[in-house]
């Protein structure tokens, strides 16, 4: 499982599941900041048994400033391949006040599914707001998680 948040700001773009929104605000962060994508890549990650995001995309790092969030979906993905797994599903729920997500989810599954070599019918994708309550609710940032199933030969992971 995955878990992200990034906080929304004026003057920057807001890229979620790898598509950019049109809204007067963006998710602020050392990347895109693009919290779905984040949190898919932590659940891949961790279904793996591997540490999170930050492990290795350090957000110190200065090659990772600005860079889209696809480039850690891919390594997510290419992790999974190193352990000889395959990616059974993946699914996550964005949590956002606003702008409405539904009219973009079908390019975000196709996004997705490029750079982790799946289908979109292997992807779920649901929104919701946070009904006006908390950070969310106020438009303060946007949260996402995500669940990933991956399929491991049965020695994974031993030496
Ligand atoms: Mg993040």
């Amino acid at each position: 499982m995955g878990y992200d948040v990034h906080p929304l700001v004026s003057g920057r773009r807001l890229v979620l599941g790898g598509v950019e929104i049109p809204h007067d605000k963006g998710l602020d962060g050392h990347s895109d900041a693009d919290a779905l994508l984040h949190a898919i890549v932590d659940a891949v990650l961790g279904a793996l048994g591997e540490r999170d995001i930050g492990t290795f995309f350090p957000n110190t790092d200065p090659q990772w400033k600005n860079v889209a969030s696809t480039v850690f979906l891919r390594e997510a993905a290419r992790q999974v391949a190193r352990c000889h797994g395959r990616i059974i599903n993946v699914d996550a729920t964005v949590i956002a006040q606003e702008p409405k997500i539904g009219p973009h989810i079908g390019a975000m599954k196709a996004q997705i599914a490029e750079a982790l070599n799946i289908r979109t019918n292997q992807i779920g994708i649901k929104a919701t707001t946070n009904e006006m309550l908390g950070f969310v609710g106020r438009g303060e940032g946007i949260a996402a998680m995500a669940v990933a199933s991956i399929e491991l030969p049965e020695d994974h992971g031993q030496s």
